[in-house]
């Protein structure tokens, strides 16, 4: 089969690979029917976080099952499936608290830019669908192998509650799905931060009801004065930087939380900015194996759309210009076909 390999900065190649098969009971195959780019693929797609040699590439994935290991139970051949970034055994103590994504078996999976996957811990990772989709569900149902989930965590850490004040900091996907989970969790207010016009329309299409184009200090004034100087009960921090992070702390009223999904890229905190910020502070790599039964339930009954996000959709063989595009900013998020 052919799939996406990282040689070094910007050079993402489309090439060989060797398809996968059963290695451990656990595991099960599938065939991918939709996977995609993600933000965090373009710190190592820019040389930020250089790699030490050519890379497989890709986490978000869904398709149907075409073998099982012998130890799966829970799907078979012929279904549709979606499952998490990290591979879990959804029975550690760790998977029942529900943080899926720090089990004690973990496995990230990283090779989904390609036709054909291999996943390990089928049996906790992947989650079926009631039948297999229509085409037009699909995009959606892709979304809540990440970056829906991960818009959702920000919001379930950040505390949204019926009747909140939100804030979103990032306008890349998952702080748009950001915006989309804090209005369905009953924020009366989601002020999305971004200086995008197609993402700021996105961001008021899942229900975001105000717009701040100001970043860091005079982003939190904005904030400040659009909340009579108390600040949001909730802040969603999808970026990852120093700018980002104490935007957010900052923006949060005393009493407030932040909930902080972006992959931290040089941020150091402050201990005496923390200790008077007031602030609880919640975050990492999103357990979205946890909210994958409720959130297959939304998308599956038409209540959530997150598949808008994506606004380019490429077939696999040129996932190249997929990065390209992410990168340069002209598409928010990129969906392959096989
Ligand atoms: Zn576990």
């Amino acid at each position: 089969m052919r799939g996406a390999v990282l040689y070094g900065p910007r050079d993402v190649r489309f090439e060989e690979r060797d398809t996968p098969t059963i290695i451990k009971p656990a595991d099960a195959i599938i065939r991918v029917s939709a996977t995609c780019v993600c933000g965090s693929d373009l710190w190592p797609y820019r040389g930020v976080n250089p790699i030490p040699q050519p890379t497989p590439m890709g986490h978000e994935y869904c398709g149907i099952v075409e073998e099982v290991g012998s130890d799966v139970t829970s799907v078979k051949p012929g279904q549709f499936v979606i499952g998490s970034f990290f591979a879990s055994d959804n029975t550690c103590p760790h998977c029942h608290a529900g943080y899926q994504s720090s089990c004690q078996h973990r496995e990230f999976i990283g090779t989904a830019q390609a036709p054909v996957l291999r996943v390990p811990l089928a049996d906790g990772t992947l989650v079926a669908t009631p039948d297999v989709p229509s085409n037009d569900l699909v995009p959606s149902l892709l979304t809540l192998s990440d970056v829906m989930g991960t818009g959702w965590f920000a919001a379930d850490a950040a505390n949204v509650k019926p009747g909140s004040t939100v804030a979103v900091v990032g306008d890349g996907a998952v702080g748009l799905l950001g915006v989309l989970s804090a209005k369905h969790m009953g924020a009366e207010r989601v002020i999305a931060m971004s200086r995008h016009e197609s993402r700021q329309k996105l961001a008021r299409e899942f229900g975001a009801t105000d717009i701040v184009t100001e970043r860091g200090d005079e982003g939190v004034e904005r904030i400040k004065e659009l909340t009579n100087g108390v600040g949001a009960d909730s802040v969603l921090e999808c970026v990852g930087t120093q700018e980002s992070m104490m935007q957010a702390i900052h923006a949060t009223r005393p009493g407030g939380a932040v909930g902080y999904v972006g992959v931290p890229h040089g941020v150091a905190l402050d201990g005496g900015k923390l200790f008077y910020g007031h602030v609880h502070l919640h975050g990492g790599p999103a357990p979205v194996r946890r909210f994958l039964p409720q959130l297959l339930d939304l998308v599956w009954s038409g209540k959530i759309n997150p598949g808008k996000v994506f606004d380019l959709i490429l077939p696999l063989d040129q996932v190249a210009e997929g990065y390209r595009a992410m990168d340069e900013r002209r598409a928010i998020k990129t969906l392959l076909r096989p």
